[in-house]
């Protein structure tokens, strides 16, 4: 039987990360399961000067490490996985990845909104046949067989990395010039890995599966690359809720519909950050949904009837 948590956190970004810390300091057993250090908006910020209390101006994955410092200092486990889906009906929650199912009395969403709509020719039609945005769930699918990673960012390095072990031909194409990681990045140096830099993928094709892409670069001349699957890292503003798969009540905009106190449809489920749409997304913002998260859990969890504040003493 798997261990039972008392709360477990979608998401490492402000959001999640301050939810483990106030969950963590309250003595819950706290587990974080994050795509990637590398994967939220916190990470793509290049200086944050405006988080309260911080007045040296820093990267936002700088920032990010000392909210994910704090939050392991204080008994929080972080674990960098993909979550996939979700069981929230009943007392314990299931929460699943490819490796493992976590458990837990409550759970926190704060997976943010770096989710893209399909805006590529034929990316929504061959979605879950061939167009993918999950190497770790679908790479095995693309076993001796050539495939693309769409994007510019260090996940999208990572990611590539990943299905190399799988595909035979893995293709990094980034619509920038330079990719968001050093030139010596590991991952770069892997024989089947080739990158394409300057350009954009305009059409996803093929008859019942994905046969092909059509890729132009900045002088605007076409070329065609035979492939199986294309694994689409660009980002995007929607809402992160694919994994969730409806079993949370989600608004008109797709995003995690919660309460003042960040409680969901769904008892013991709790929301926190960009995710839920705040209308002022800012670190300072999603941190403090953490905290609030965090605290109606504890709430929940021991069936309180007020919020506890604070556990010094
Ligand atoms: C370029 C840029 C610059 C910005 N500059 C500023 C600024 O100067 N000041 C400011 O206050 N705010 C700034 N922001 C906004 C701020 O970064 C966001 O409001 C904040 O990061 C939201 O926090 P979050 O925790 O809700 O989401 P995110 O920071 O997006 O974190 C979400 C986390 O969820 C994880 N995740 C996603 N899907 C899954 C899954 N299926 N399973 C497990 N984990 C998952 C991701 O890996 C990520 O770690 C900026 C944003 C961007 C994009």
């Amino acid at each position: 039987m798997s261990e039972l948590y008392d709360v477990v956190i979608i998401g490492g970004g402000p959001a999640g990360l301050s939810a483990a810390q106030y969950a963590a300091r309250a003595k819950l057993k706290t587990i974080v399961l994050d795509k990637s250090q590398s994967a939220g908006a916190l990470a793509f910020a290049s200086l944050i000067e405006n988080y309260p209390g911080i007045c040296q101006a820093m990267t936002g994955k700088e920032l990010l490490d000392i909210f994910r410092k704090q939050a392991i200092d204080f008994g929080a486990e972080y674990v960098e996985a993909q979550v996939i889906g979700v069981s929230l009906e009943g007392e314990t929650k299931q929460v699943v990845t490819m490796d493992k199912t976590y458990e837990g009395k409550t759970i926190i969403i704060a997976t943010g909104s770096m989710g893209r709509k399909p805006t590529i020719k034929g990316e929504a039609d061959f979605l879950g046949r061939g167009v993918s945005y999950c190497a770790v769930c679908d790479a095995a699918f693309f076993k001796g067989k050539s495939v693309c990673v769409l994007g510019d960012s260090e996940e999208t390095a990572k990611e590539a990395a990943y299905l190399s072990k799988f595909a035979e031909t893995v293709y990094l194409i980034s619509p920038s010039k330079k990719l968001k990681v050093d030139d010596d990045y590991p991952a770069l140096k892997i024989p089947n890995l080739k990158v394409i830099l300057g350009s954009t993928v305009i059409s996803i094709e093929g008859d019942e599966i994905v046969e092909r892409i059509r890729l132009k670069d900045a002088e605007g001349s076409e070329r065609v690359i035979e492939l199986s699957g294309v694994f689409v890292y660009l980002h995007g503003s929607r809402p992160v809720i694919d994994f969730l798969q409806g079993a949370v009540e989600v608004s008109e905009d797709e995003c995690v519909s919660t309460n003042r106190m960040m409680e969901t449809n769904i008892p013991g489920v709790f929301s926190a950050g960009d995710v839920t749409c705040t209308e002022v997304r800012q670190v300072v913002v999603a941190a403090a949904h953490g905290c609030i998260a965090a605290l109606s859990a504890e709430k929940h969890i021991f069936n309180r009837k007020r919020r506890r504040y604070d556990w010094h003493g």
